[in-house]
């Protein structure tokens, strides 16, 4: 399905990142495993995508450091010769009510979650527009729509990922370059593990599902917006929340 295809997945060595990489190397896919510290976790995941017959490479890279970007854009297309799909995962959270919120906080979270993106993205635009084709994923989060209290910078950066969806959707579109974004809901990973268990209660209660998803019910969707099945799609946000969002 995706065979002969190279795809990078920014943060990528845990959580909805790996399985997102797992799942497309499943399809036949090369993979850049881009991590930002934890290399031993990186090359596990390089481990078992090659397990799967893809091949793959672990690099490190700051998503919000624009030198480093290119540097990794650079090498994959050195190592692969292509970028046909690039899966703009990466993210952090700094947490708290808008009072007690540092500066620092707001910068740390919109530099990653959504200078980022913007970053990667612009470093594989120039590649997919030549090569007449490309998949560019977001990952923006159900917040992004619905707020959140304590979570300003969070929600300001996914928001901002939805709307740069919309606009690089336009400007690709004559090159066959499609841009989406999905808003996974709470997904059970090192993220949501960090909430208390009264939090997760509360949670519970607004998803019409029952359930916190899985990494996996994600990365489904990210290999279905990847695949041919997708090829008249763009600019669009699917949710994958267990119902929470129902526009
Ligand atoms: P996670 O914390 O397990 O994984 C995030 C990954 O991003 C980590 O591997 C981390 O090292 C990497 N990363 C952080 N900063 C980076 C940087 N500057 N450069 C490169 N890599 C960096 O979280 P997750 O739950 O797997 O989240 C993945 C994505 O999904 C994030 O964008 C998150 O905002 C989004 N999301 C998660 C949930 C959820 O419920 N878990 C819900 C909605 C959206």
């Amino acid at each position: 399905m995706l065979a002969n295809q190279t795809a990078i997945v920014t943060g990528a060595s845990r959580g909805i990142g790996r399985a997102i990489a797992l799942e497309l190397a499943a399809k036949g896919a090369n993979i850049v495993i881009n991590y930002a510290g934890n290399q031993a976790k990186a090359e596990e995941v390089v481990a078992q995508v090659k397990e799967l017959g893809s091949e793959a490479f672990a690099y490190q890279a700051d998503v919000a450091n624009s030198d480093d970007v290119q540097a990794m854009m650079k090498e994959t297309i050195s190592r692969f010769g292509s970028i046909d799909i690039l899966v703009n995962n990466a993210g952090i959270t700094k947490d708290n009510l808008l009072m007690r919120m540092k500066e620092q906080d707001w910068d740390d979270v919109i530099d990653t979650n959504l200078k980022g993106v913007f970053l990667c993205a612009k470093a594989v635009s120039r590649q997919m527009m030549k090569q007449r084709s490309g998949r560019i994923i977001n990952v923006a989060s159900v917040v992004g729509v619905l707020g959140n209290p304590g979570q300003a910078n969070y929600v300001a950066a996914k928001a901002g990922v939805i709307g740069l969806t919309k606009s690089l959707a336009r400007e690709f579109a004559s090159r066959n370059v499609l841009v989406n974004a999905i808003a996974p809901g709470f997904i059970s990973t090192d993220m949501t593990d960090e909430l208390d268990s009264t939090a997760k209660e509360a949670l519970l209660t607004q998803i019409p599902l029952g359930k916190l998803g899985e990494p996996e019910h994600v990365a489904n969707v990210v290999r279905f917006l990847a695949s041919d099945d997708a090829a008249y799609m763009t600019g669009q946000t699917i949710h994958i929340d267990g119902g929470m969002v129902m526009p």
